[in-house]
């Protein structure tokens, strides 16, 4: 297992059972198996970055497809009222699983700063 193969690689080759929202070449989106919010749902690319600080200049497309992703998702799960879109980054951001993800975070208002 590489580095960068984590249970969001098993989810992505379907080793593993996810609640899969959107998918399409370049991306994925599922439910996070502990939601934070009435909405929470995991963005991540199919190509396995472990984070964002490893993205290059040559994934410059990619990340932009991940954000126009976390919209498209935002819109089809009914977020009018807004939400949160979260990349923990490394040790100190909290990050537990080393393959990039954006968490979209809503349905709630939600309180500001994160702890
Ligand atoms: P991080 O702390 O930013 O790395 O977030 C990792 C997220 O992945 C957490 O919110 C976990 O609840 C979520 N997670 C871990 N394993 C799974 C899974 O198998 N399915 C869906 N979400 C998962």
């Amino acid at each position: 297992m590489s580095e960068t193969d984590t249970i969001f690689g098993k989810i992505i080759r379907r080793e593993i059972p996810a609640d899969i929202v959107y998918e399409d070449n370049l991306a994925l989106a599922f439910r996070d198996v502990n939601p934070q919010a009435p909405v929470h749902i995991l963005v991540i690319p199919k190509e396995p970055i472990a984070k964002l600080a490893d993205a290059e200049s040559q994934n410059h497309a990619l990340m932009g497809h991940l954000l126009l992703t976390v919209k498209r998702v935002a819109e089809q799960e009914g977020l009018a009222n807004g939400y949160r879109v979260v990349i923990n980054n490394g040790e100190d951001g909290g990050q537990t699983v080393p393959h990039l993800h954006l968490h979209i975070l809503g349905g709630r208002p939600l309180a500001w700063p994160p702890g």
